[in-house]
């Protein structure tokens, strides 16, 4: 379980985040969408420790533990997954070494036995074969000329291998076409489980006709102004974002 509680963060004294709060269950799939530079991505990124941007009230509770308090390493290794995490092109290191040895670190923390070369192709040549992704990219640079329906099929396979209990997916606004987002939606439908929660964080209502979110929030300068179930995208859809701050005008 995941709380989210008056969250506050700022970048160089900017305040994005104010007073966000959000609570998702083991086993649920909450979409978070919202306008252009509301804060998706930094809620993304605050989630996942990263130092750029400061919290400055609030807290965030995960499985009884204080997730605020937790380095950036320490909340992947306890089974936090942001999708992005590994965009960068890395030459040089193969894409099996490289998700091998992630997976193995979180495969220490939780107390089970690393995987051996063996026991790791095998594994992962299954989840690469639920993912549509040829062996090849095992041996190809992570991500290395990767098209972006390839970077995705990675981002999900990833995802698949490291089994998170807590999974943030930014579908940043630009650059996804249908197929990358079908991608997405299939790996999401499919790693969906009791024991795992995730956050699919987008701008545009369509990734949602493929995924079946349990509840759907909006944010909007920096809080979630409006909750619901998979209707609400719908309505968004057809009346835009103007219609959430129009509401929030009326209610100032
Ligand atoms: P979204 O993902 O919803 O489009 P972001 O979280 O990326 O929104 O951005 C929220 C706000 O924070 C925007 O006003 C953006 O300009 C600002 N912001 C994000 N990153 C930085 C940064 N590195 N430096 C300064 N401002 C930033
Ligand atoms: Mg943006
Ligand atoms: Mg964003």
């Amino acid at each position: 379980m995941l709380k989210i509680n008056n969250l506050h963060a700022a970048i160089d004294g900017k305040a994005i985040l104010k007073g966000l709060n959000l609570e998702v269950a083991d086993g649920e799939v909450h979409a978070i969408m919202g306008p252009n530079g509301s804060g998706k991505s930094t809620l993304a990124q605050v989630l996942a420790g990263r130092e750029t941007f400061t919290v400055t009230d609030g807290s965030v509770d995960w499985n009884g533990a204080d997730l605020l308090a937790l380095p950036a390493e320490e909340r992947a290794r306890a089974g936090l997954f942001l999708a992005f995490q590994y965009p960068v092109e890395i030459p040089g290191v193969s894409n099996a070494y490289f998700l091998k040895a992630a997976v193995n670190a979180v495969r220490r923390h939780r107390g089970l036995p690393e995987y051996d070369a063996m026991d790791f192709l095998a594994r992962v040549k299954a989840e690469m074969k639920a993912v549509g992704m040829k062996e090849e990219f095992l041996y190809r640079s992570v991500n290395e000329g990767f098209s972006g329906g390839e970077k995705k099929r990675n981002e999900v396979l990833q995802m698949a291998l490291l089994e998170p209990r807590l999974a943030v997916l930014d579908e940043t606004d630009s650059g996804l076409d249908i197929d990358a987002l079908k991608i997405v939606a299939e790996g999401v439908n499919r790693l969906r489980s009791p024991a795992r929660s995730m956050i699919v964080i987008t701008h545009y209502q369509r990734l949602l006709d493929y995924i079946v979110p349990d509840k759907v929030h909006v944010l909007s300068q920096g809080r979630i102004v409006r909750s619901g179930g998979r209707e609400l995208a719908l309505e968004l859809e057809e009346h835009g974002y103007g219609w959430i701050d129009a509401a929030q005008g009326d209610k100032a």
